[in-house]
């Protein structure tokens, strides 16, 4: 439906509200437009505003649009408000989407072009691991020397960079086996030539050798797409931006009709290629582009902003804005140390209990960790109470693929019959055993009525396998029974670790150096970390199969668990951010890496992180982790220090709050009375009992089990218990209550164990 331009004073709809320059980035529709502001600005909402009057100024057709975001969820809030704005037409937008999206629609138009056919498959990055190993073995090299997945990184970052096989520079394709990683690439590419397939990378790379060879089709393009749109601007790689100027820039003969919006401040995917130096490029490619700023912050309170503003002054190298806001300062950034990842969990968990008695949907709460091994502490505590939560741009902690693995092997150790965890873990990591001696494996099994260890088990002793498979087979059935044999005898956590390491599995991680393997390797020693709790394997596996089973999606609104990373361009009303420690926040790896440059990199995932609050920040520190079943004291992040103290709330305030447990245990001058907590949980003791730390600690766990009867909590009282989280008391038996959990439901627990909730 056209719509009347607007030509009185009244505004349109999708203009209503804007401040001067959003209006301008919305409006300026002749020449190019590049907004640079700071996080909150309206930046995403102006150019969604952009879009609708596109639209409805009838400047383009729905198709003639291109708009590209940095995630599909970001791409599907821009088609919900577009549609919030101007009706149906929004759904009718075939080129908004992320990069990689509107790219392989664009590409199945033109697939001949670079040897496929319009059909071709899109391989996953476990696929193109698979097809890479190929190539590394029919090239006669050793894939345990020179790993499928670090040659599929190197291949990655050239892809970002927009450089086929042939564009590699000499000296970096050095980089791998001697001089062959060129070669090395071109081989995968022709494999996937052959598959009719492409990965995510080749979308781009395909689409930008169609528009540099053939004008033809380039002209064809720039005529279609009469305005370009690109959110999170700053973090374009090279290969994305090339493809926007190959669209759109004077220098190919585009008309340049492109608006980028994006904040230097919030540029944080350099490792995977993202180029700041876009953003200083784009004047000189977009000739009389319109630089407009934005200044005002809609989204945070005046602490928030103040916190997050004064952090990111400490980065050296970056263009500087200033940013306001009529909010009101609201509450400053409660900065909250605790004393470890679990203390870290519960006081999350009470505080968002919290928030909820006072109405607060949990779709407005996150929590925002640096590294997603993280999450498990959350998601285990979280699953205890029933507090509802997702996980966001990643997988759940125990359903990630090494994981699985690392899981399996357990499995195989304690159930010598579970024939499905067998076929997981028997060729991974590789020991000769291919899709074919698997398969023999399994026909024996079935005719023998066997399960697929024991089967393997008998095969192994016959010529029924190669040499290779069967050495293979050998070695690793005669592991799996000194497992087995070490199960009675090993703690559990211990036995993991022999496994993890006695299999090759962890070797073949480190082997391969990429910052995804390291994030793999630090899941493990997570898992190891869990598994410690457990006083034997089978009860670990239990727990797991439990834990996995409660995946139902029920509607319900659910707390927010991500990695900073995912939570780009989001915003949530409260937001907690946890684990701001040296090492782990700033990351140990990134600034051994990165040195200076990584370090300013993680100060920008600091800002994103607090600049995703509209009400309330609340930052945790723990002060010890366990690593490796030791206790390493922790020291807080650096970024704490840049916190200016007018904006911040600092606490070491443990869960329910140091006076109220004074009260509880009567010990008001002990520093570590917050331990005696420790002893409301199971494993807590135990836990704390292993701890190197020195008697005042103990002393604390003392008093814990000491605890004297509370007879002031009567029936009625709100009460907060460790392990089942808020509820109301309903009866009372000497020094026990029964209680009606919020979550958890009705339990009896000792009244020495709960706190009193105002
Ligand atoms: P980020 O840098 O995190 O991507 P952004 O600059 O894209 O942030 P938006 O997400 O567009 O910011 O806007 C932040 C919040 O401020 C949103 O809730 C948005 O609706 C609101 N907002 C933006 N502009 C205005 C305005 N002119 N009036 C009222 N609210 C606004
Ligand atoms: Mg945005």
């Amino acid at each position: 439906m056209p719509r009347p331009k607007a030509m009185h004073a009244a505004d349109p709809p999708w203009l209503e509200g804007l401040n001067p320059p959003q209006r301008e980035a919305a409006t300026a529709l002749d020449g190019p437009v590049l907004v640079l502001a700071g996080a909150g600005t309206g930046k995403t909402r102006a150019l969604t505003a952009r879009l609708a009057h596109i639209l409805a100024e009838r400047r383009a057709w729905p198709s003639q649009i291109l708009a590209v975001t940095f995630t599909n969820k970001a791409a599907r809030e821009m088609r919900a408000r577009l549609r919030a704005l101007i009706g149906p037409e929004a759904e009718t937008m075939p080129y908004l989407g992320t990069f990689h999206a509107t790219a392989a629609r664009m590409l199945r138009r033109h697939a001949e072009l670079v040897g496929l056919s319009p059909s071709f498959a899109i391989l996953d990055p476990d696929d193109l691991e698979r097809l890479a190993r190929r190539v590394i073995d029919e090239a006669k090299l050793d894939e345990r020397r020179w790993p499928a997945r670090q040659l599929c990184a190197l291949i990655d970052r050239w892809k970002n960079r927009g450089l086929g096989p042939e564009e590699v520079p000499e000296a970096e394709a050095q980089a791998f086996a001697h001089g062959r990683g060129a070669e090395l690439y071109g081989r995968l590419q022709a494999e996937l030539r052959q598959l009719n397939a492409c990965d995510f990378g080749d979308l781009l790379l395909h689409l930008i050798a169609i528009l540099r060879r053939h004008d033809d089709v380039r002209a064809r393009w720039q005529a279609q797409f009469r305005y370009l749109l690109v959110d999170e601007f700053q973090d374009t790689n090279a290969a994305q931006y090339l493809w926007l100027r190959l669209l759109a820039a004077p220098a190919f003969g585009g008309h340049g009709q492109v608006a980028c919006v994006g904040d230097d401040d919030q540029s944080i995917y350099s490792w995977r290629g993202a180029e700041i130096g876009n953003m200083l490029g784009f004047a000189r490619d977009f000739p009389g582009a319109r630089l407009i700023r934005l200044e005002q912050n809609y989204r945070s309170t005046g602490h928030i902003l103040g916190a997050a503003s004064a952090l990111i002054a400490a980065n050296r190298h970056r263009l500087g804005k200033t940013l306001w806001t009529e909010a009101g300062a609201g509450e400053p950034v409660e900065v909250v140390t605790v004393w470890d990842g679990e203390e870290e969990a519960h006081a999350v968990a009470q505080r968002i209990e919290r928030l909820e008695r006072e109405g607060t949907s949990l779709a407005e709460v996150a929590i925002l960790v640096r590294a997603q091994f993280q999450t498990r502490a959350f998601e285990e505590c979280f699953l205890r109470l029933g507090l509802p939560y997702r996980i966001v741009g990643g997988v759940r902690f125990y359903e990630r693929a090494e994981i699985r693995d690392a899981l399996a092997y357990l499995r195989t150790v304690v159930r010598p019959d579970d024939s499905l965890a067998f076929e997981r873990i028997v060729n991974t990591p590789r020991r000769g055993l291919g899709e074919k001696s698997i398969a023999r494996i399994r026909a024996f099994a079935r005719q023998a009525g066997l399960a697929l260890p024991a089967a393997a088990e008998r095969i192994a002793e016959t010529d029924e396998l190669g040499a290779t498979a069967r050495r293979g087979l050998r070695d690793l059935i005669g592991k799996i029974g000194e497992w087995r044999a070490a199960l009675p005898t090993t703690e559990p956590a211990a036995l993991l670790d022999t496994i993890l390491d006695g299999s090759g599995y962890r070797a073949m991680l480190s082997a391969d150096r990429s910052a995804e393997a390291e994030g793999r390797l630090e899941n493990l020693r997570e898992l190891v970390r869990a598994v410690e709790e457990f006083p034997d394997l089978g009860s670990f596996l239990d727990h797991v199969a439990l834990v996995m089973d409660n995946e139902r999606e029920d509607g319900r609104a659910r707390v927010t668990l991500m990695t900073l990373h995912a939570a780009k361009g989001l915003e949530f009303d409260h937001v907690f951010l946890a684990g701001w420690e040296e090492g782990l926040f700033p990351s140990l790896r990134a600034l051994e890496e990165g040195g200076e440059a990584a370090l300013e990199e993680e100060r920008r995932l600091a800002y994103v992180g607090l600049t995703r609050a509209r009400r309330r920040a609340t930052i945790l520190s723990a002060a010890s982790r366990r690593i490796h079943g030791q206790w390493t004291s922790a020291l807080p992040s650096r970024f704490l220090d840049e916190l200016p103290d007018a904006h911040v709330h600092r606490t070491t305030t443990m869960t329910g709050g140091p006076s109220l447990w004074r009260a509880a245990v009567g010990r008001a001058d002990d520093p570590f009375a917050h331990l005696a907590q420790a002893g409301g949980r199971g494993p807590g003791v135990v836990r704390a009992a292993r701890h190197p730390g020195g008697p005042t600690r103990l002393d604390g766990l003392a008093a814990a089990r000491t605890l004297p009867a509370n007879p002031a909590i009567g029936v009625g009282a709100r009460v907060f218990h460790d392990k089942f989280g808020m509820g109301t008391v309903r009866a009372r038996d000497a020094s026990k209550l029964e209680v009606e959990f919020d979550h958890a439901g009705i339990r009896m627990v000792m009244d020495g164990f709960v706190q009193p909730m105002p």
